[in-house]
């Protein structure tokens, strides 16, 4: 056995991507599986971004580009958050990398190391815990709660805070609860803060845009008493269905840009041009296939948390965005892995246990409604029947 470093036994995973390994061997056996397990779009990125990269491959940009992204994106970021968030955003605060995945763990490796605590949503995004360990940190979990709509309480996000507390990492709306975080509490929530002020915050708002029912997303970049502070995590993957494209960018405090800029230099140089070029087109392009995606998921969404509630055991309340529902399941008497695995092998349904997103996940699955109406009314029928069937 090599010698790893210790750091490498205390890196998890996204059982996301292991269930897709088990669904696509399936497939390959010849097995008909409906995937509600990825948190991707199943729609297309929209034409004139897929143009906009190709222009930029035939013009010739086949270079390195600046370590923290062409000029005219970060240009366009901030020019896209004045219009959405009535924020002013100096383009010097934007780093493009990779996806959101990297500001993650830029954020968290910035601040994480032995001695230290990061406080996370659990249930959360998995990659928050993982790399929080992997730095060494302490993760210090923030419960999620369904009767609270999966949104945390302000007053116990600040009760936990200790002198190690380094970074406070919120999601809103969640993977993978589709819970949104009321106004109300993060108000409160940044009041608190005041209390101290070397504590920092990464807001992940990669599904931003995607909240239902006239449910408002508040970003924290709206608050300006936050700047010196705040890391924002945003990105193309899950707004222009651009998941395989690997672009993201975070808005960052001035004296932390630079840091994070001498992360990517010494990770991955830049990204690549021709995608840069791709997200200017998707930020200043036409913003209806935006819309028509998000009233999409809306109608889908009614029908899956239906459905779901309709599944003897299972009660489903209404997620207020993303693209997730996250039903509760002990009424089926079954734990979520054992579930998980049943509805793949049995019914032929792809969903992912809620205890691959921390452990207050047991007793519920995601379901990812990124897929057609058909198929979702489908995978029920199915999970139906393979429940009222003996194991
Ligand atoms: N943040 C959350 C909450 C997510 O669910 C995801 C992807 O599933 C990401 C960040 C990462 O996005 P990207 O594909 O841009 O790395």
């Amino acid at each position: 056995m090599l010698p790893l470093a210790d750091r490498m036994t205390q890196l998890g995973t996204e059982t996301a991507f292991e269930v897709l390994a088990r669904a696509q061997a399936l497939q390959a056996q010849g097995r008909d599986i409906i995937n509600l397990g990825i948190g991707q779009p199943d729609f297309r990125t929209p034409e004139h971004i897929v143009e906009a990269a190709a222009k930029a491959l035939h013009d010739g940009h086949h270079g390195y580009t600046a370590a923290n992204g062409i000029p005219a994106l970060r240009g366009a970021v901030s020019a896209d958050l004045k219009r959405r968030l009535g924020v002013e955003v100096h383009p010097d605060r934007v780093v493009v990398v990779p996806g959101g995945k990297v500001t993650m763990f830029f954020a968290i490796m910035m601040f994480g190391q032995a001695g230290t605590e990061i406080l996370y949503p659990n249930p959360g995004f998995p990659i928050y815990e993982s790399v929080i360990r992997h730095s060494g940190a302490t993760p210090v979990p923030i419960h999620l709660r369904e009767e609270n709509g999966f949104s945390f309480s302000a007053e116990e996000v600040l009760a936990k805070i200790t002198p190690k507390t380094r970074l406070i990492i919120i999601n809103s709306p969640a993977n993978p609860t589709g819970g949104v975080v009321p106004k109300a509490e993060i108000d409160a929530l940044v009041k608190g803060l005041a209390r101290h002020p070397t504590v920092a915050i990464m807001s992940d708002e990669i599904y931003g845009q995607m909240t239902y029912d006239g449910r408002e997303h508040v970003s924290l970049l709206n608050y300006p008493e936050l700047a010196d502070r705040l890391i924002l995590l945003d990105g193309w993957s899950k707004t222009y269905a651009m998941t395989g494209w690997r672009l993201g960018y975070a808005v960052w405090p001035t004296a932390l840009a630079e840091h994070a800029t001498r992360l990517a230099i010494n990770c991955h140089s830049c990204v690549n041009a021709s995608a840069q070029y791709a997200g200017i087109a998707a930020l200043e392009g036409p913003q209806e296939p935006v819309r028509e995606m998000v009233a999409a998921f809306a109608g889908r969404r009614r029908v899956i948390v239906d459905e779901l509630n309709s599944i003897p055991g299972f009660s489903c309340i209404e997620p207020g965005g993303a693209f997730y529902a996250f039903p509760n399941i002990t009424g089926t008497g079954i734990d979520s892995r054992t579930l998980q695995a049943r509805l793949l092998e049995e019914a032929g349904v792809a969903v992912i246990s809620g205890t691959s997103f921390g452990e207050f996940g047991e007793g519920y699955l995601r379901f990812s409604y990124a897929n057609s109406t058909e198929n979702i009314r489908t995978a029920i029928a199915r999970i139906r029947e393979a429940l009222a069937s003996p194991a």
